[in-house]
C-alpha cells in the first residue's frame, strides 16, 4: 500500500477572531469574547509527488481583511519544506472561502481539485447575498473560472482517488461543495478536515461553527470524518486549531511554522 507523510504548514494566525463565528449559538461564552485561530495549508508528501491541500490567502488579502499576524504567503511557507510550487501536480481546495483559495498563482502546472457543487454555488444565483459574499474574494472565483476554461480544474462529484492512498470526499454543510481529504499514512488514515471542523472543540464538543449552508450536513460530516479516520476522532485534523502545532513534532528548523501530523 502507498503511504504518505502529512504536514501542517502555518502561514498566519488571528488571535482576535469572533467567537460567534466559530461556535453556532456561541456556546456558554459571551458571543464577543475573542477566539484564537491559526491559518494552515497542508502538505501530503510521498516519493512520487507533493500534493497541497488548500491555498490560503495572499498578502494583499491579508491587508485588505486586517490580518496583521500574516507571516508569509502559503506557497512561500511550503517552499520552506522544499516544495516547488511549480511542480505540484494537485492542489485540493476544500472549499472556496477566502482563506482557502487565494494563493494559487505559484502552482503553475497543478490541477485544482474542486467539487462540482462548490464552483456552481459561488457562481450561482445566491452569491450576491452579503452573508455569503463576505466569505469569498471575487477574484478567487474568477481565477478558478479562468482555470476551468483552460482545463486545469479537476471537478469531482462526491468521492475520488487522486493517487493511491489519497482520496477526496464531499461532505457539504459548511459550504455546498465542502470536501475533506483522506490520506493513508504509515500509522493509519488521516483526515484533513478543512472547515468541516474548524477547531477540535467543534467536532469534539458536537458544537458546529456558525458559518454553514446546511446544519444537518455539518453533523453528518462530523460522523463521516470519524468513519473515514478509521473510527478515531484524533485522526481528524481540524482546519484552524491553534493548539495543533503544539501537539505534533515540529519540522526541524521550522518550529511554530510546520509540523508533521503523520
Ligand atoms: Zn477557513
Amino acid at each position: 500500500m502507498t503511504t504518505h507523510e502529512v504536514y501542517a504548514v502555518k502561514f498566519a494566525q488571528h488571535h482576535r477572531a469572533r467567537r460567534v463565528d466559530f461556535y453556532h449559538g456561541a456556546g456558554a461564552e459571551p458571543v464577543d469574547s475573542p477566539v484564537g485561530i491559526d491559518y494552515f495549508v497542508w502538505l501530503i508528501r510521498s516519493p512520487e509527488a507533493d500534493i497541497v491541500v488548500d491555498a490560503g490567502f495572499t498578502p494583499e488579502v491579508a491587508r485588505k481583511r486586517s490580518r496583521p499576524d500574516y507571516y508569509r504567503s502559503p506557497s512561500a511557507a511550503l517552499e520552506l519544506l522544499g516544495v516547488e510550487p511549480a511542480c505540484v501536480p494537485y492542489v485540493v481546495l476544500t472549499h472556496l472561502h477566502y482563506d482557502h483559495a487565494g494563493d494559487l498563482d505559484p502552482f503553475t502546472s497543478a490541477r485544482i481539485v474542486l467539487q462540482d457543487q462548490e464552483l456552481r454555488f459561488w457562481t450561482g444565483r445566491h452569491i450576491h447575498r452579503r452573508e455569503l459574499l463576505r466569505h469569498i474574494e471575487t477574484e478567487d472565483v474568477l481565477r478558478l473560472v479562468r482555470m476551468s476554461h483552460a482545463g486545469r480544474v479537476l471537478f469531482v462529484d462526491g468521492s475520488r482517488e487522486l493517487v493511491p492512498g489519497v482520496t477526496v470526499h464531499q461532505l457539504g454543510g459548511h459550504t455546498p461543495g465542502m470536501q475533506v481529504v483522506r490520506v493513508e499514512t504509515g500509522s493509519g488514515p488521516i483526515v484533513l478536515a478543512g472547515d468541516a471542523t474548524h477547531l477540535q472543540d467543534n467536532i469534539g464538543g458536537d458544537a458546529p461553527a456558525s458559518v454553514f449552508t446546511d446544519l444537518p450536513l455539518v453533523y453528518e460530516g462530523f460522523d463521516r470524518m470519524v468513519d473515514l479516520a478509521g473510527g478515531d476522532i484524533e485522526r481528524v485534523i481540524p482546519g484552524h486549531e491553534p493548539t495543533l502545532l503544539d501537539r505534533i513534532p515540529p519540522v526541524a528548523g521550522l518550529d511554530g511554522i510546520a509540523g508533521r501530523i503523520a
